[in-house]
């Protein structure tokens, strides 16, 4: 595959103008293109597996708009159904048919889900989950762990300080310390952290939230053992069990994460991939557990656009694709198809490099590490060599999330031929940056 040219001129100046108008030109801080080089890339369309930028650049997208488009873009029976309920009205602040073909399409698919309530982003189904948490247990504290995304919530926007379990330091200014104080933040895949931590708190903790597959901080891949022993602590302490599935829910199997490692949350919480690539949320539980939501129950919870018809329909539209017989399979067969032949190469090279993959998430690491598990084994350092990586793809007609943090996603638009294309290409990147001769 030759090089293309990357001319970025109409780019840069869509740029210079968009930072008249928004905080570092941009509507969310990591599109600023702030750890890779040059301008971010302003797109003008997508169709399947490739995006086009202002410039007449195309290229094989592995961001996927950061998760949810797992059919890649402008997948035909989305863009119909949208249409079509469109055509009808975009918002009518009252029930609608396609908020039962959604949710049902779920809960009769979903052996986690009795009850489900839409919201707009993964942020606020978060932000809700914990309000239904504290509700139900009448308690106030909740544990995270370090290296997790749970959305822009206040009480999330946490980092641990040091020490084994520790009240939370924000990383966001105009957060009260009195929010961060009510989050316990712990090491990811650290049993004996867990247990200080529900000593230290007794009957206080409201719930544990965790990203099952954290995917929001590189991969960093849990012990089976440590999310089944979660599920248990919560059982022993009657803490409810949070699985923030807006990354994993519907990406890794139709039951997410809690399906392919069969453990049962309490709550769940959904984004990305449920709303087709229009903005949708959703958390849900058992029936009895989402009695406590307004109208039924005393936790308060609302929405002028949430079960929006058109968000609705494009969700439903892609989760009947997701539904097809074979479809997870599929894609993760060809994810380690994928995988396979980049670490093939660099281990013929002897490159210290690696590449974790689950389902159709991947990530790059360049490390020697056999398994990344906490946030503090990912190098700060290895980041150059991820922008060196970043310039060399984008080069090759290869689009990823303009961070080495952020994972890649194959969706199901990228055909056998265009990921041969992208491997050749990512081999060739390796060789760029890593190669010696
Ligand atoms: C993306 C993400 C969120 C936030 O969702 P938004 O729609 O960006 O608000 C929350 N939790 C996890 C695990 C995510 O991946």
């Amino acid at each position: 595959m030759g090089e293309i040219t990357t001319d970025r001129a109409v780019s840069a100046a869509l740029y210079e103008e968009a930072k008249g108008y928004f905080p570092g030109g941009v509507s969310s801080p990591v599109r600023a293109f702030r750890s890779v080089d040059g301008p971010p890339l302003f797109m003008v369309k997508g169709a399947g597996p490739r995006i086009h930028d202002a410039d007449g650049n195309s290229y094989l997208d592995f961001c996927c708009s950061y998760g949810p488009l797992i059919l890649g873009h402008a997948h035909p029976a989305i863009v119909d159904s949208v249409a079509k309920t469109a055509a009808n009205g975009l918002s009518f602040g009252a029930p609608s048919r396609q908020e039962n073909e959604l949710a049902k399409l779920i809960i009769e698919n979903n052996q986690f889900v009795e009850k489900i309530r839409f919201v707009n982003s993964g942020t606020e189904a978060v932000m809700s989950a914990i309000r239904l948490a504290r509700g139900a247990t009448g308690r106030n504290k909740i544990v995270k762990f370090e290296g997790c995304y749970h959305g822009h919530v206040d009480s999330m926007l946490v980092k641990a300080g040091s020490g084994l379990v520790t009240l939370g330091t924000s990383t966001s200014a105009g957060i009260p310390e009195a929010y961060v104080n009510e989050t316990i933040v712990v090491p990811l895949n650290d049993e004996a952290a867990i247990e200080k931590a529900v000593v230290d708190y007794k009957d206080d903790i409201a719930c544990i939230v965790i990203e099952p597959i954290p995917a929001n901080n590189g991969l960093l891949l849990q012990d089976l053992s440590f999310l089944k022993f979660l599920r248990t602590i919560c059982d022993r302490e009657g803490i409810l069990l949070f699985f923030d599935e807006v990354i994993s829910g519907f990406r890794v199997g139709f039951e997410g994460a809690a399906g392919l490692y069969g453990i049962h949350p309490d709550i769940v919480t959904y984004g990305k991939i449920i709303g087709g690539g229009m903005p949708v949320g959703a958390y849900g539980a058992s029936a009895a557990l989402m009695s406590n939501i307004a109208p039924d129950g005393p936790v308060y919870q609302a929405g002028t656009l949430s079960g929006n018809p058109v968000a609705m329909a494009a969700g439903a539209a892609q989760l009947t694709e997701c539904l097809k017989p074979g479809f997870y399979e599929n894609l993760e067969q060809k994810t380690k198809q994928f995988v396979g032949t980049i670490l093939a190469h660099s281990q013929e090279k002897g490159y210290s490099f690696r590449m974790f993959s689950v389902g159709s998430i991947f990530w790059m690491a360049f490390s020697d590490l056999e398994a990344i598990r906490r946030s503090d084994q990912i190098d700060p350092q290895s980041m150059d060599l991820f922008k060196h990586m970043y310039g060399a793809l984008l080069k090759r007609g290869i689009y990823l999330g303009p961070s080495g943090y952020e994972v890649g996603f194959v969706s199901h638009a990228h055909s056998e031929a265009d990921l041969e294309k992208a491997a050749t290409a990512f081999c060739e990147s390796l060789d760029s940056v890593l190669g010696h001769a």
